[in-house]
Protein backbone atom coordinates (compact mmCIF):
# COMPACT_ATOMS: atom_id res chain seq x y z
CA UNK A 1 0.00 0.00 0.00
CA UNK A 2 1.07 3.28 -0.92
CA UNK A 3 1.62 5.85 2.01
CA UNK A 4 -0.67 8.16 0.13
CA UNK A 5 -3.36 6.20 1.13
CA UNK A 6 -2.36 6.37 4.71
CA UNK A 7 -2.24 10.12 4.54
CA UNK A 8 -5.49 11.90 6.13
CA UNK A 9 -6.04 14.83 4.13
CA UNK A 10 -6.53 18.80 5.08
CA UNK A 11 -9.97 18.32 4.49
CA UNK A 12 -10.43 15.36 6.97
CA UNK A 13 -8.83 17.87 9.82
CA UNK A 14 -9.81 20.79 9.17
CA UNK A 15 -7.23 22.98 8.18
CA UNK A 16 -8.67 26.54 7.89
CA UNK A 17 -5.66 28.67 6.64
CA UNK A 18 -3.61 28.85 3.25
CA UNK A 19 -1.17 25.79 2.73
CA UNK A 20 2.26 27.70 3.01
CA UNK A 21 3.98 29.67 0.59
CA UNK A 22 3.59 28.84 -2.86
CA UNK A 23 4.12 25.40 -4.89
CA UNK A 24 7.38 24.17 -6.04
CA UNK A 25 6.53 20.58 -7.16
CA UNK A 26 8.41 21.97 -10.89
CA UNK A 27 11.10 21.68 -8.22
CA UNK A 28 10.84 18.00 -7.81
CA UNK A 29 12.71 15.62 -6.62
CA UNK A 30 13.37 17.90 -3.33
CA UNK A 31 17.13 17.80 -2.50
CA UNK A 32 16.74 16.95 1.85
CA UNK A 33 14.35 16.21 4.19
CA UNK A 34 14.46 17.33 7.86
CA UNK A 35 12.96 16.08 10.85
CA UNK A 36 11.27 18.03 13.64
CA UNK A 37 8.84 17.43 16.70
CA UNK A 38 6.37 19.72 17.44
CA UNK A 39 6.94 20.40 21.18
CA UNK A 40 3.49 20.31 21.65
CA UNK A 41 0.62 17.80 23.02
CA UNK A 42 2.74 14.12 23.14
CA UNK A 43 -0.31 11.92 22.53
CA UNK A 44 -0.34 8.55 23.84
CA UNK A 45 -0.23 5.55 20.75
CA UNK A 46 -3.58 5.13 21.44
CA UNK A 47 -5.28 8.54 20.90
CA UNK A 48 -8.14 8.27 18.70
CA UNK A 49 -8.15 10.03 15.25
CA UNK A 50 -10.41 12.83 16.95
CA UNK A 51 -7.36 13.87 19.13
CA UNK A 52 -4.92 13.68 16.34
CA UNK A 53 -7.29 16.07 14.23
CA UNK A 54 -7.43 18.24 17.38
CA UNK A 55 -4.33 18.29 17.85
CA UNK A 56 -3.54 18.66 14.29
CA UNK A 57 -5.54 21.76 14.37
CA UNK A 58 -3.45 23.38 17.42
CA UNK A 59 0.18 23.15 15.04
CA UNK A 60 -1.69 24.55 12.81
CA UNK A 61 -2.45 27.63 14.78
CA UNK A 62 1.10 27.54 15.84
CA UNK A 63 2.28 27.91 12.47
CA UNK A 64 -0.45 30.54 11.38
CA UNK A 65 0.36 32.93 14.28
CA UNK A 66 4.04 32.58 13.64
CA UNK A 67 4.07 32.94 10.09
CA UNK A 68 0.59 33.53 8.58
CA UNK A 69 0.39 30.44 6.37
CA UNK A 70 -1.27 28.13 8.06
CA UNK A 71 0.37 25.00 9.36
CA UNK A 72 4.48 25.05 9.07
CA UNK A 73 4.92 20.99 8.29
CA UNK A 74 4.45 19.04 5.27
CA UNK A 75 3.85 16.45 7.03
CA UNK A 76 2.70 15.44 11.13
CA UNK A 77 3.32 11.78 12.46
CA UNK A 78 1.72 10.68 15.68
CA UNK A 79 2.68 8.34 17.87
CA UNK A 80 -0.41 6.42 16.73
CA UNK A 81 1.95 5.52 13.63
CA UNK A 82 -1.09 7.64 11.32
CA UNK A 83 0.40 10.71 9.33
CA UNK A 84 -1.38 13.74 8.18
CA UNK A 85 -1.07 16.13 5.19
CA UNK A 86 0.36 19.35 6.82
CA UNK A 87 1.12 21.38 3.87
CA UNK A 88 1.79 18.49 1.11
CA UNK A 89 4.77 18.04 -0.33
CA UNK A 90 3.95 20.55 -3.51
CA UNK A 91 3.95 23.35 -0.79
CA UNK A 92 6.60 25.73 0.93
CA UNK A 93 6.66 25.60 4.31
CA UNK A 94 8.22 27.76 7.08
CA UNK A 95 10.47 24.44 9.54
CA UNK A 96 14.27 24.84 8.57
CA UNK A 97 15.00 28.36 7.85
CA UNK A 98 16.89 28.78 4.79
CA UNK A 99 16.05 25.33 3.00
CA UNK A 100 12.10 25.44 2.99
CA UNK A 101 12.02 26.20 -0.76
CA UNK A 102 14.38 22.86 -1.15
CA UNK A 103 13.45 19.87 1.80
CA UNK A 104 10.56 18.46 2.55
CA UNK A 105 9.53 18.42 6.92
CA UNK A 106 7.92 15.78 8.58
CA UNK A 107 7.73 16.76 12.11
CA UNK A 108 6.71 14.34 14.96
CA UNK A 109 3.98 15.29 17.33
CA UNK A 110 5.31 15.78 20.44
CA UNK A 111 8.41 15.97 22.78
CA UNK A 112 11.08 13.86 21.57
CA UNK A 113 13.43 15.47 24.16
CA UNK A 114 11.90 13.42 26.45
CA UNK A 115 9.64 10.57 25.04
CA UNK A 116 10.74 7.96 22.42
CA UNK A 117 9.42 7.60 18.90
CA UNK A 118 7.38 4.21 18.59
CA UNK A 119 8.24 1.52 15.84
CA UNK A 120 4.65 2.23 13.92
CA UNK A 121 5.57 6.05 14.09
CA UNK A 122 9.18 5.27 12.60
CA UNK A 123 7.65 2.86 10.21
CA UNK A 124 5.83 5.25 8.75
CA UNK A 125 8.49 7.70 8.45
CA UNK A 126 10.51 4.76 6.56
CA UNK A 127 7.25 4.28 4.40
CA UNK A 128 6.85 7.61 3.36
CA UNK A 129 10.65 8.14 2.35
CA UNK A 130 10.57 4.77 0.45
CA UNK A 131 7.78 5.88 -1.55
CA UNK A 132 8.50 9.44 -2.16
CA UNK A 133 12.23 8.49 -3.50
CA UNK A 134 9.65 5.94 -5.75
CA UNK A 135 7.58 8.90 -7.10
CA UNK A 136 10.29 11.07 -7.62
CA UNK A 137 9.41 13.60 -4.96
CA UNK A 138 12.55 13.56 -2.77
CA UNK A 139 16.04 12.82 -4.38
CA UNK A 140 16.78 9.81 -1.93
CA UNK A 141 14.87 7.57 0.75
CA UNK A 142 16.57 9.27 3.37
CA UNK A 143 16.39 12.09 6.09
CA UNK A 144 19.41 14.27 6.04
CA UNK A 145 18.61 14.45 9.97
CA UNK A 146 17.11 16.47 12.86
CA UNK A 147 16.23 20.13 12.33
CA UNK A 148 19.56 20.68 14.72
CA UNK A 149 21.91 19.28 11.97
CA UNK A 150 20.75 21.45 8.82
CA UNK A 151 23.24 24.50 8.33
CA UNK A 152 23.01 26.93 10.83
CA UNK A 153 20.35 25.33 13.45
CA UNK A 154 23.12 23.79 15.28
CA UNK A 155 21.90 25.12 18.26
CA UNK A 156 18.41 23.86 18.00
CA UNK A 157 17.05 21.22 20.07
CA UNK A 158 14.78 19.59 17.63
CA UNK A 159 14.09 16.94 16.55
CA UNK A 160 15.04 15.75 20.37
CA UNK A 161 17.62 13.44 21.70
CA UNK A 162 15.75 10.20 21.75
CA UNK A 163 14.30 10.62 18.49
CA UNK A 164 17.65 12.10 16.54
CA UNK A 165 19.16 8.82 17.90
CA UNK A 166 16.73 6.88 15.53
CA UNK A 167 17.56 8.72 12.40
CA UNK A 168 20.55 6.63 10.94
CA UNK A 169 17.87 3.27 11.43
CA UNK A 170 15.33 4.70 9.93
CA UNK A 171 17.50 5.49 6.74
CA UNK A 172 18.46 2.05 6.67
CA UNK A 173 15.28 0.55 7.03
CA UNK A 174 13.90 3.02 4.39
CA UNK A 175 16.36 2.07 1.99
CA UNK A 176 15.23 -1.97 2.08
CA UNK A 177 12.98 -3.42 -0.16
CA UNK A 178 9.60 -2.93 1.28
CA UNK A 179 8.99 -6.25 2.23
CA UNK A 180 11.32 -6.00 5.41
CA UNK A 181 9.58 -3.19 6.87
CA UNK A 182 6.35 -3.82 9.04
CA UNK A 183 3.74 -2.22 8.13
CA UNK A 184 2.13 0.68 10.17
CA UNK A 185 -0.62 0.72 11.99
CA UNK A 186 -2.73 3.36 10.85
CA UNK A 187 -5.87 2.34 9.47
CA UNK A 188 -6.92 3.72 6.05
CA UNK A 189 -8.77 6.86 5.59
CA UNK A 190 -11.68 6.42 3.64
CA UNK A 191 -10.04 8.16 0.32
CA UNK A 192 -12.73 7.75 -1.83
CA UNK A 193 -15.58 8.42 0.24
CA UNK A 194 -17.12 11.96 0.99
CA UNK A 195 -15.41 13.78 3.96
CA UNK A 196 -16.91 15.46 6.70
CA UNK A 197 -16.88 18.94 6.39
CA UNK A 198 -14.70 20.80 8.94
CA UNK A 199 -16.11 23.51 10.67
CA UNK A 200 -17.29 26.58 9.60
CA UNK A 201 -14.60 28.61 9.36
CA UNK A 202 -14.07 31.22 11.17
CA UNK A 203 -14.44 35.33 9.99
CA UNK A 204 -10.98 35.74 8.12
CA UNK A 205 -9.40 32.64 7.63
CA UNK A 206 -8.42 31.19 3.88
CA UNK A 207 -11.56 29.24 3.87
CA UNK A 208 -13.58 32.15 4.89
CA UNK A 209 -12.32 34.56 1.72
CA UNK A 210 -12.89 32.09 -1.43
CA UNK A 211 -16.27 33.06 -1.89
CA UNK A 212 -18.54 30.68 -3.74
CA UNK A 213 -19.65 30.80 -7.14
CA UNK A 214 -18.56 33.77 -7.62
CA UNK A 215 -14.97 32.64 -8.38
CA UNK A 216 -14.34 31.02 -11.86
CA UNK A 217 -15.07 27.42 -11.90
CA UNK A 218 -11.21 26.48 -13.29
CA UNK A 219 -9.72 28.59 -11.04
CA UNK A 220 -11.97 27.38 -8.05
CA UNK A 221 -10.78 23.69 -8.90
CA UNK A 222 -7.36 24.69 -8.98
CA UNK A 223 -7.62 26.22 -5.83
CA UNK A 224 -9.23 23.05 -4.08
CA UNK A 225 -6.47 21.20 -6.13
CA UNK A 226 -3.35 23.11 -5.70
CA UNK A 227 -4.03 25.01 -2.31
CA UNK A 228 -6.39 22.70 -0.49
CA UNK A 229 -6.86 19.35 0.62
CA UNK A 230 -5.87 17.06 -2.36
CA UNK A 231 -3.82 13.92 -2.07
CA UNK A 232 -0.72 14.53 -4.38
CA UNK A 233 -1.54 11.07 -6.45
CA UNK A 234 -4.85 12.78 -6.96
CA UNK A 235 -3.23 15.99 -9.04
CA UNK A 236 -0.84 13.77 -10.92
CA UNK A 237 -4.01 11.73 -11.51
CA UNK A 238 -5.57 14.69 -12.99
CA UNK A 239 -2.67 15.69 -15.15
CA UNK A 240 -2.22 12.18 -16.67
CA UNK A 241 -6.31 12.48 -17.56
CA UNK A 242 -5.84 15.53 -19.21
CA UNK A 243 -2.80 13.94 -21.12
CA UNK A 244 -4.67 11.03 -21.89
CA UNK A 245 -7.49 13.73 -23.18
CA UNK A 246 -5.04 15.10 -25.51
CA UNK A 247 -4.29 18.39 -23.64
CA UNK A 248 -0.71 18.51 -23.36
CA UNK A 249 1.29 18.30 -19.90
CA UNK A 250 4.22 20.40 -20.63
CA UNK A 251 3.40 22.95 -17.94
CA UNK A 252 3.97 22.29 -14.09
CA UNK A 253 3.87 25.74 -13.06
CA UNK A 254 -0.21 26.39 -11.23
CA UNK A 255 -0.99 28.58 -14.09
CA UNK A 256 -0.18 26.35 -16.75
CA UNK A 257 -1.80 23.60 -15.01
CA UNK A 258 -4.81 26.08 -14.91
CA UNK A 259 -4.70 26.73 -18.41
CA UNK A 260 -4.77 22.85 -19.30
CA UNK A 261 -8.25 22.88 -16.67
CA UNK A 262 -9.46 25.41 -18.48
CA UNK A 263 -9.07 23.79 -22.18
CA UNK A 264 -10.22 20.34 -21.33
CA UNK A 265 -13.55 21.33 -19.41
CA UNK A 266 -14.70 23.30 -22.34
CA UNK A 267 -13.47 20.35 -24.77
CA UNK A 268 -15.46 17.70 -22.61
CA UNK A 269 -18.55 19.82 -22.51
CA UNK A 270 -18.30 21.18 -26.10
CA UNK A 271 -18.62 24.51 -24.74
CA UNK A 272 -17.95 27.24 -27.37
CA UNK A 273 -17.65 31.30 -26.66
CA UNK A 274 -18.74 32.92 -23.60
CA UNK A 275 -20.74 31.19 -21.50
CA UNK A 276 -21.70 31.79 -18.05
CA UNK A 277 -19.84 30.16 -15.41
CA UNK A 278 -23.69 28.66 -13.66
CA UNK A 279 -23.92 27.00 -17.22
CA UNK A 280 -20.34 25.61 -16.58
CA UNK A 281 -21.20 24.56 -13.06
CA UNK A 282 -24.57 23.00 -14.43
CA UNK A 283 -22.28 21.07 -17.13
CA UNK A 284 -19.85 19.54 -14.40
CA UNK A 285 -22.85 18.97 -12.21
CA UNK A 286 -24.05 16.78 -14.90
CA UNK A 287 -21.01 14.98 -15.69
CA UNK A 288 -21.11 14.07 -11.88
CA UNK A 289 -24.02 12.73 -11.81
CA UNK A 290 -23.32 10.50 -15.02
CA UNK A 291 -20.44 8.79 -12.98
CA UNK A 292 -22.51 8.41 -9.86
CA UNK A 293 -20.33 11.29 -8.06
CA UNK A 294 -23.18 14.19 -7.09
CA UNK A 295 -26.80 13.62 -6.08
CA UNK A 296 -27.47 17.09 -5.12
CA UNK A 297 -29.67 19.71 -7.96
CA UNK A 298 -28.58 20.77 -11.15
CA UNK A 299 -28.29 24.55 -9.74
CA UNK A 300 -25.07 25.33 -11.47
CA UNK A 301 -24.03 26.87 -7.87
CA UNK A 302 -20.98 25.08 -6.74
CA UNK A 303 -21.45 24.46 -2.69
CA UNK A 304 -19.88 21.95 -0.83
CA UNK A 305 -21.80 18.81 -1.88
CA UNK A 306 -20.36 19.52 -5.50
CA UNK A 307 -16.65 19.82 -4.33
CA UNK A 308 -17.06 16.78 -2.79
CA UNK A 309 -18.26 14.97 -5.97
CA UNK A 310 -15.53 16.82 -7.24
CA UNK A 311 -12.74 15.09 -5.12
CA UNK A 312 -14.91 11.66 -5.49
CA UNK A 313 -14.36 11.76 -9.27
CA UNK A 314 -10.89 12.86 -9.01
CA UNK A 315 -10.35 9.73 -6.49
CA UNK A 316 -12.22 7.39 -9.01
CA UNK A 317 -9.70 8.43 -11.69
CA UNK A 318 -6.43 7.85 -9.47
CA UNK A 319 -7.10 4.73 -8.81
CA UNK A 320 -7.36 4.51 -12.77
CA UNK A 321 -4.41 6.44 -13.54
CA UNK A 322 -1.97 5.21 -10.81
ZN1 LIG B 1 12.29 21.79 14.08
Amino acid sequence: MSIWALIYTRVQWGALFVAGFGDRSANYPLREVWTHHTVMTHLSPNATVAQEMAEMRRIERVGQDRFGRGISYNFVIFPSGRIYMGLGASRIGAHTGGRNSISLSVAFAGNYETNRPTTAALATYELLLRDFHKEGIVAAPRTNGGHRDAPGHSSNACAGRHLQAELPGVNTRASRPAVTTAAPAAPKPAASKPVAKPAAAPPGSYADRTGWPERPVVQRINDQLWEDNAYESTKFALVEALRRAGYGTDSVTAWGRLQQISRWLRGRHNLRGPETQVEIWKRFQTYLKSVNRYAGAIDGIPGPITVRGIFGWLNDIRSAYL
